[in-house]
């Protein structure tokens, strides 16, 4: 392997798929895709430091899933070339549903281990806002989670906001940030502003966000209530954007003082993230009165620490976040009647479940179908509500159930404050001096890749242009913007695409599902601490408490690890020659060659189909290749043979013909496996001393050498049984058979019907043609044998070509052979290409078809009959005519008999020479 890798006239292309083929003998054209490694093969030496440090364990393929490996793996250690490869799967569903498509199998995996502090950098590589979004993302990560399938989704917010309690976010340390002098203005202190002036930041900027209100943060100061997100929290991680070198400018209202033009002037781009902040009205009289305070103005002014005089008996209209979050807090400001009023039921309420329960845990009182028609008003306050009684109708525009007001239903309820809650739109006549194109909404339009509106320069995102939406799409959009102000301050063409690096994970299958089901046990998320409602409504101390260790750890490991590579890049940390990239992409490259050899060999029978041998259901039943593996110095047992609890076997059976000479699976001998089953029995006895029974038809020693094993084996005291093994169970039937896997055959040589009883099972598979061998058949244009296998031109004289000129086939893709019989055949199919190389030109078959244009009427019939694909259709003169490949085309005829015209022959085949030939036969 070696030598070849290093053979100056041998490419080797490893980890490669062909993917297109075109041409012919002499002229293929051949299209490689080089899978990416993330891993440069010039740069890796192959010293596996990098190993270390992966989180990720999988079953290893080479080790027949006896061993795990990492994700970051060499195949095995001889492997050529001997660099490493990530195994890199889909995209995983949480990062993929991320909006900031966060590594979330990353720190995942690296909680699981109990790197804490790693997990925490690989959330900030992508999140500028991680603990918030530990406390109040809605989490559509955790909507997507394979675990779904099985129990329930994994906490993944829960776990993010247990790594960012780790740190102390005032001591992370400020990266170097080479500066560019570029001046980007912002407008609005939220998530997405604050998202894009990280990122801006970091990239070299000298970003100034202007903010009206005099705390930034937007919502997540003003509107998210302190118990579900702590201030401190919004304020620490704000801070450290600010030490990244962001200037918030507070209390400047942008469109007083400063308008949206002047920033146009004085910075090279501007972003717009003002968010939504107006209140929608209730359209009902009475709506003025004192006491009426709309849910975002009463939740602001809470948590600016203004006063909110509210009395004891409140009502809150709508079923969002904002009703949802200020029925809690009026409960805290120790209201004692609090009552969310909504107009559809619980299923429609766009707030989340879980939020709701909780208020309800509080005392909330929510009644649904329910909507105010007037604000009763006594000496200019409110006193109570009129209401009237809802019913469901038809899906209207947002897909939810029209509430239709049942006539006759109104009644009163006396509160001392009304709280409408119905949502909020985004208050932008500030931008309307510079034209900026406006939805029928009131809400910026943009770009949605890049951000960018209809204005040069200006930029726009978050609430402003999506309406009241969440923090984690309102940071995306920022991130977007960041990205696009870079290209278009660089002159490039702005474009982000952030999804076309990323492979979608398929929906799984009912039958990858049922399969998930089998392999992996029922564990069920652990609950997330929390306050009890009692103690919780006494003040706005933070509600959700945080996991211990140990419970992070365990939640953790319920990653089902959907993406092999978790890109928790700890293997880039490791790598000294930094040979890793976890972007690289697949690359197509494209040969042309003369000639063609397929040696894509076979796949083993899987016995797990063959219920009675009890393969993957009884632990002590292995297949050969197993056995095999576990035999090897450099395997996953080092060479020792043992069972699955780790004692070594005191007896063995091994079973021939599994899957071959089976009329059930294959009818076709697989050759080999006679005289490898011997070579086991040999292994087992010499390592573990055990005894050992062959269960054989007839034993198939051919050739040379094979018999005197044989004998050998006789020699050496291998139980020969002649009889197919008819079943195995672990059933016992007499005290000596207890714990013992029982082997029932027939042994024809005496007779009788016998139970032997061993410790381990051996199943000698047969082979199988490849799973891929039906594309691979295709993509080649060969044919196919009955049982699988590619087809040759002739089992006896042509044993390697194959009916495409100029593709050879050699080993075990044309059928079961041992090594000597494929190197034989390789060494053939290499003498074919080499004799064609040495003569310097292609031999083509002398009898093919010829077109006689001037005949040919352009009809195709002949294109779609050619079983060798040897005609395309060529157009002329604005007509067209068919044309033969006479490289390709073998004389058959059968364009000659179906062309309608008469316009095509065969060479050496016209009338006038058959006649002669036949007048030379008769004279
Ligand atoms: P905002 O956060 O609204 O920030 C906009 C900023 O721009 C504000 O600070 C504003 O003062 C400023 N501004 C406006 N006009 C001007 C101007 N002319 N000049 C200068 N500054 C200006 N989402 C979740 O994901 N999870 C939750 O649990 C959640 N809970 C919520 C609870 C409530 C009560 C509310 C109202 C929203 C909640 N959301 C939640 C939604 C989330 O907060 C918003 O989607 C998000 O904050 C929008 O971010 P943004 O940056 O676009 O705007």
């Amino acid at each position: 392997m070696v030598s070849v890798g290093q053979h100056e006239y041998i490419d080797l292309m490893t980890y490669s798929e062909v993917v297109g083929v075109s041409g012919y003998i002499g002229n293929f054209k051949v299209q490689i895709r080089k899978k990416a490694r993330y891993i440069d093969e010039n740069l890796c030496t192959g010293c596996g430091d990098c190993v270390e440090g992966c989180p990720v364990e999988v079953l290893s393929e080479f080790d027949e899933e006896i061993a795990k490996r990492k994700a970051i793996y060499r195949l095995f250690p001889q492997a050529v070339p001997g660099v490493f490869v990530i195994d890199k799967k889909e995209t995983p569903p949480c990062k993929m549903a991320c909006p900031l498509h966060m590594d979330v199998q990353g720190y995942i995996a690296l909680i699981r281990v109990g790197k804490f502090k790693e997990a925490y950098e690989l959330i900030r590589r992508t999140n500028p806002l991680p603990a918030v979004c530990g406390r109040v993302c809605y989490h559509p990560c955790e909507e997507e989670c394979k675990r779904n399938h099985l129990d329930d989704p994994l906490a993944v917010r829960a776990l993010k906001r247990f790594a960012c309690d780790q740190f102390d976010i005032n001591e992370l340390e400020i990266p170097e940030i080479e500066e560019n002098g570029r001046r980007v203005a912002i407008v609005g202190s939220g998530p997405a502003g604050l998202t894009a002036a990280n990122d801006l930041a970091l990239m070299g900027y000298s970003v100034t966000i202007f903010e009206a209100l005099p705390e930034p943060g937007g919502m997540l100061r003003v509107g998210i209530p302190e118990y579900r997100l702590p201030k401190a929290i919004v304020k620490d991680e704000i801070g450290y954007i600010e030490r990244l070198g962001v200037e918030i400018k507070t209390n400047t209202r942008i469109g007083e003082e400063i308008t949206l033009e002047d920033l146009r002037r004085d910075y090279e781009a501007v972003f717009i993230a003002t968010g939504a902040h107006k209140s929608r009205k209730l359209g009902v009289p009475g709506e003025d009165a004192e006491g009426v305070i709309h849910g975002v103005d009463f939740l602001r002014r809470v948590n600016l620490g203004e006063k909110a005089e509210i009395g004891d008996r409140v009502a809150i209209i709508g079923g969002g976040n904002t009703a949802v979050d200020a029925a809690p807090v009026a409960r805290r400001l120790g209201c004692t009647k609090v009552s969310i009023l909504y107009r559809r039921s619980r299923q429609e309420m766009p707030a989340l479940e879980e939020d709701v329960e909780a208020a309800e845990a509080e005392g909330v009182d929510i009644a649904f179908l329910v909507t105010p028609v007037r604000v009763l008003v006594q000496d200019g306050r409110v006193s109570g509500l009129e209401l009237i009684r809802m019913e469901l109708g038809e899906p209207d525009a947002s897909g939810r159930p029209r509430p239709i007001p049942i006539e006759g239903s109104e009644f009163t309820i006396a509160v001392d404050n009304v709280i409408p809650a119905l949502g909020q739109v985004s208050n932008l006549d500030f931008c309307k001096g510079l034209g900026l194109e406006m939805s029928r909404q009131g809400r910026l339009v943009v770009d949605e890749d890049t951000t960018a509106t209809n204005i040069q320069g200006v930029f726009a995102g978050g609430d402003a242009v999506t309406g009241p939406w969440f923090v984690i799409q309102a940071m995306a959009t920022g991130r977007r913007a960041a990205r696009a102000i870079d290209q278009y301050l660089h002159g490039q063409p702005m474009h982000v695409g952030e999804l076309e690096v990323l492979k979608p994970p398929a929906e799984l299958t009912t039958q990858e599902i049922e399969e998930l089901r089998k392999e992996r046990d029922i564990q069920h998320r652990l609950p997330i601490p929390e306050l009890q409602p009692a103690e919780r409504i006494r003040d706005f101390r933070e509600v959700k408490l945080a996991f211990s260790a140990e419970a992070a750890r365990e939640e953790a490991s319920r990653c089902l690890e959907c993406g092999v590579c978790s890109e928790c890049r700890e293997c880039v940390k490791l790598c000294e020659r930094k040979a890793i990239n976890h972007d690289m992409q697949d690359e197509t490259v494209e040969v042309e060659v003369g000639s063609i050899i397929l040696a894509t060999g076979f796949d083993s029978f899987d016995p797990t189909v063959d219920l009675r041998y009890g393969y993957s259901r009884l632990p002590n039943v292995f297949t050969a290749t197993e056995v095999e593996r576990m035999s090897n110095a450099s395997g996953p047992t080092t060479g020792g043979i043992f069972l699955a609890d780790g004692r070594q076997p005191k007896s063995a059976g091994i079973l021939h013909c599994v899957g071959s000479r089976d009329e059930k699976y294959h009818e076709y001998c697989s050759r080999v496996c006679c005289m490898y089953s011997l070579k086991l029995a040999h292994l087992i006895m010499e390592k573990t001393g055990a005894s050992v029974y062959e269960f054989y038809n007839d034993l198939r020693c051919f050739g040379k050498g094979y018999e005197e094993f044989y004998n050998r084996m006789l020699e050496e005291g291998v139980n020969f049984v002649r009889g197919l093994a008819a079943e195995v169970t672990d059933v016992a039937e007499t005290p000596e058979e207890e714990g013992k896997l029982i082997v029932q055959c027939e042994d024809i040589a005496i007779g009788r019907q016998r139970r032997i009883p061993v410790d381990m099972v051996v199943l000698s598979t047969g082979f199988e043609s490849r799973t891929d061998a039906d594309e691979v058949a295709r993509l080649f244009s060969i044919s196919r044998s009955r049982d699988g296998f590619f087809l040759e031109k002739h089992p006896k004289l042509d044993p390697v070509a194959t009916m495409t000129d100029g593709v050879f086939i050699a080993g075990c893709c044309q059928g079961p052979k041992d090594i000597p019989d494929t190197v034989a055949q390789a060494s053939a199919a290499a003498a074919r290409v080499l004799a064609m190389i040495s003569k310097g030109r292609v031999e083509t078959e002398a009898a093919t078809a010829v077109v006689n244009e001037d005949l040919c009427s352009g009809c195709k019939t002949c294109i779609a009959l050619c079983p060798y694909s040897a005609i395309t259709f060529v157009s002329q003169n604005g007509t067209g005519v068919a044309e033969i490949n006479e490289a390709l085309c073998k004389g058959c005829g059968t364009c000659v008999a179906a062309c309608p015209a008469g316009a095509i022959t065969a060479r050496h085949f016209t009338t006038q020479q058959i006649m002669a030939q036949i007048e030379g036969v008769l004279i």
